[in-house]
């Protein structure tokens, strides 16, 4: 099965026919049609699903030959591929035989060009182990080729792309299920493993099922993204009240900083878990040091620094009065500085994010693929 030939010793695609212009074709009785594989002779023929292909006219003796024993579904999806890609203006090629630069052979299942942009989509119709299809990726990788893969899914639920070692989900790994349901009449393919960003919520992502025709559109034009979950930075901001001094000899009022507060970036959207902050009596040099160049002069606070405090019996990180330089106890400050009305929130800065929310089995490169809706 192949979907070019040589006609008159011109490459065309069967994809580039409609069904009128192909019986023409068919009919064609001067022309030479022969296989781009060994120069056998072709003759055109159409799929019980409609699909247009060129096959030898008699059986091939090479093994390199393309054969003829694939299913109808698996030609029509790579025909559906071919077709989108074809229309949105990429050069495309079946079957094309590629090297890595250290000689290792590959061959694309539909290739394409479009400018110095060099593609490859495979169709994966039986079960691939993870590793193998990991392999294949780094061929392609090495050779210049970004290559996405489209696994079969027998069934709505085992949809491979997302279930198994493929769920640790990377950005040098494009990899999504296709799926029929065949029970149904009037039905498309549909490709998963594919999410929409919703911005209201604590979990930004929600995982969507776009047609075929539709993900390869998207894929191509940048629209289908590779978004990672984790950021190397977190965002902290600081609450700050304003308090009278306890001194009696002072009396003045002076701000001191309450606890810190943390966003963290999923999905690169700014998310504030409720209750998410820490006090700042133990934090170290480092940190206390950072709160003072960041803020102290901008939010009119003394520094922030370690102090010995006789009713504690021990040191801790803490304010001072800005008149009398008193230690302001860290026990006067309430949890639930909102209800305070001196409170104020300063702006926030980025700190390195140390990883400790990663959930099992992800990492920083984990992500998802997201559709870019603009
Ligand atoms: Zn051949
Ligand atoms: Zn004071």
């Amino acid at each position: 099965m192949a979907f070019s030939c040589k006609k008159d010793n011109q490459t065309i695609y069967s994809f580039q026919y409609d069904l009128k212009d192909w019986i023409a074709l068919k009919k064609e009785k001067n022309s030479d049609f022969t296989m781009s594989c060994c120069g056998d002779l072709a003759t055109l023929k159409t799929s019980r699903l409609g699909t247009q292909f060129f096959a030898h006219k008699i059986r091939p003796n090479s093994s390199s030959c393309s054969t003829d024993g694939e299913s109808d579904e698996h030609m029509d999806i790579k025909r559906l591929v071919m077709q989108e890609l074809s229309e949105n203006g990429w050069s495309v090629e079946v079957e094309k035989r590629g090297a890595t630069p250290n000689g290792e052979e590959w061959i694309a299942d539909i290739y394409a060009e479009k400018g110095k942009a060099k593609i490859a989509i495979e169709v994966q119709w039986s079960p691939q182990a993870f590793i193998e299809t990991k392999r294949r990726q780094e061929k392609y990788a090495q050779s210049g080729v970004r290559c996405a893969w489209l696994l079969r899914s027998g069934s709505i639920k085992a949809r491979n792309a997302i279930v198994g070692d493929y769920a640790y989900s990377t950005k040098d790994l494009p990899v999504f299920s296709i799926y029929k349901n065949n029970r149904q009449d009037g039905q498309t393919y549909m490709v998963y493993n594919v999410n929409k960003l919703k911005l209201d919520s604590y979990d930004p992502l929600e995982p969507i099922a776009l047609e075929l025709e539709d993900f390869i559109k998207s894929l191509v034009s940048s629209r289908i993204r590779f978004i990672k979950k984790y950021s190397p930075v977190r965002r902290l901001y600081l609450k700050i009240i304003k308090q009278n001094c306890w001194n009696r000899r002072c009396g003045g009022t002076t701000k001191v900083v309450t606890r810190m507060y943390f966003k963290e970036i999923v999905f690169g959207i700014e998310i504030e878990y409720l209750f998410q902050s820490e006090a700042i009596d133990d934090c170290d040099n480092q940190m206390v040091s950072m709160l003072n160049s960041q803020f102290a002069k901008a939010y009119n606070f003394v520094p922030l620094r370690r102090r010995y405090s006789k009713t504690v019996g021990g040191s801790y990180v803490a304010n001072s009065c800005i008149h009398c330089d008193a230690l302001m106890g860290k026990h006067f400050i309430g949890y639930y500085n909102d209800e305070d009305p001196s409170m104020v929130k300063t702006h926030c800065i980025n700190i390195p994010n140390k990883g400790d929310l990663i959930e099992h089995g992800e990492s920083f490169e984990f992500g998802k693929w997201v559709l870019i809706d603009n």
